[in-house]
């Protein structure tokens, strides 16, 4: 068995079984199995039975949030928002199964007609992290089940109570088992289980880019479509002309969702010289009127961090700042409260050769970077290794079109710091991965395209 508990007071909530060897092939070979009859299944009926799926999900949808704020720490007004995020997954793949449209060519042989058909690519595999443990899951699931794939899971040690959740109420609505599969165990080695199984034909990861890179390189050997959404190191710029309460506010509340363990949190944030002063004034003041605590608040509460590492990184990070001169405005160290709970730390004074401008924080510890021109903005955001997601704030529209085009990221957000929603395809470039998830380019990761040529028309 392995013990679940709450990061906020380290209690037990619950335990999921640790399978072996023998039982996750099982789990494999069941996907495997009820992979051809589901593929056979019409768009409608596979769209409907995720819909009775997510009409069940949303009637408990607060049995979810307890649960997601038990085991993931975070605040139970973003446990209902993630939930929402989530189901909203379900609900447009439900609704997008039957637009998995093919093409008609025009013939280069008039004795031929030209199709275009999708199909689904097969059995598929995925994993996924701990900060959204049920979005995670839909995301993944709700796309490959639509596109006539089964799919076996392997949800994050940390939050797997709600992978196998969400199990029991898709069994409830009608999905098959082998359809939707759950495994929990040795994390190497399921996922080496189903990297190397050849039946699997895709695996959706979402996790670090050590490890997407070593499941990347296993998966070399049977060649596997892959979705790799990893690390990110998103930079948050804000020119002169940008509002001030409103940027600030949209930069809170993206930097401190989840307690900023999120991979498009902004980690790196640069103001320009005219604006820095007030900015970080009136930023220093609105993060210090929110309350650090456990989650069962309706208020947006910081969290806990996920576990003593996660503690440890941060500590470690603002402490090498700090001795390297960045000057601290907020926070600085773990909260009074001890256990897993850090205080909302602002940094000034960095620049690149401080680790915390080439690392993802992964906790709630605002960054901040002086700039003086657009074009030293544009290079100093591209100068890492990742390219999730850049966000950035200006009035002038000639700017926030050269910004859309230089930003190297998946996705760039302009005056705004919300990026999720279903309809839209989520995910990086460079060694923040590749393949998106959401909306119409979703689906498309979990089919092939297969070319059919009628020729022989000739009567
Ligand atoms: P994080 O730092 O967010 O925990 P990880 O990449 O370590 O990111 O974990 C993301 C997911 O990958 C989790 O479900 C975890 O169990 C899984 N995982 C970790 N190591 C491996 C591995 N060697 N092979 C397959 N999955 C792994």
């Amino acid at each position: 068995m392995i013990k679940v508990t709450n990061p906020a007071d380290g209690s037990i909530v619950g335990q999921i079984p640790f399978l072996d060897a023998t039982e996750v092939a099982s789990a494999i070979n069941r996907t495997c199995d009820a992979f051809p009859a589901w593929a056979r299944r019409t768009a409608k009926e596979r769209g409907d039975l995720l819909r009775g799926w997510y009409d069940l999900v949303r009637a408990d949808k607060h049995v979810f949030a307890e649960l997601l704020v038990k085991e993931n720490g975070k605040c139970l007004s973003e446990a209902l928002g993630e939930i929402e995020y989530g189901l909203g997954f379900i609900e447009w793949y439900a609704e997008e199964a039957k637009r998995l449209n093919g093409d008609t060519l025009p013939s280069h042989d008039p004795n031929a007609s030209v199709l275009v058909v999708k199909e689904p690519v097969g059995p598929t595999a995925a994993i996924t992290p701990w900060n959204f443990p049920f979005m995670m899951i839909t995301r993944k699931i709700a796309t490959a089940l639509a596109a006539g794939c089964t799919m076996i899971i392997k949800p994050a040690e940390e939050t797997p109570l709600t992978a196998y959740k969400l199990l029991e109420y898709a069994r409830q609505a009608g999905i098959p088992k082998g359809v939707f599969e759950v495994v929990s165990g040795d994390a190497k080695s399921i996922g080496e289980a189903f990297t190397k199984d050849e039946r699997i034909h895709k695996i959706s990861f979402t996790g670090s880019t050590r490890v997407g890179k070593l499941l990347a390189q296993s998966c070399g050997e049977t060649l596997k479509k892959m979705t790799m959404e990893l690390g990110g190191n998103a930079p948050f710029i804000v020119f002169d002309d940008s509002p001030i309460e409103e940027t600030v506010a949209g930069l809170v509340s993206a930097k401190l969702r989840n307690s900023g363990q999120v991979c498009i949190s902004p980690n790196r944030i640069f103001l320009q010289d005219g604006i820095y002063d007030e900015f970080v004034k009136q930023l220093v003041a609105a993060v210090a009127k929110i309350p650090v605590d456990q989650g069962m608040q309706k208020d947006f509460v910081v969290g806990p961090l996920i576990n003593q590492m996660a503690i440890d990184k941060v500590a470690s990070l603002v402490n090498e700042s700090v001795l390297n001169g960045a000057t601290v405005r907020l926070g600085g160290k773990p909260h009074q409260k001890g256990g897993l709970f850090y205080e909302p730390t602002i940094l000034c004074d960095l620049d690149d050769t401080f680790a915390v401008h080439n690392t993802e924080i992964f906790g709630p510890v605002f960054a901040i970077y002086r700039f003086s021109t657009e074009e030293e903005a544009i290079r100093c955001a591209n100068n890492t290794e990742y390219g999730l997601v850049a966000y950035a704030w200006t009035k002038d529209l000639g700017r926030a079109f050269r910004l859309s085009k230089q930003l190297e990221a998946g996705m760039v957000i302009l005056n705004s710091g919300s990026v999720g929603t279903a309809s839209v395809p989520f995910g990086g470039i460079k060694h923040s991965g590749y393949g998106r998830e959401g909306g119409h380019y979703g689906i498309e990761e979990y089919v092939h395209v297969k070319y059919v040529l009628m020729a022989g028309q000739n009567r």
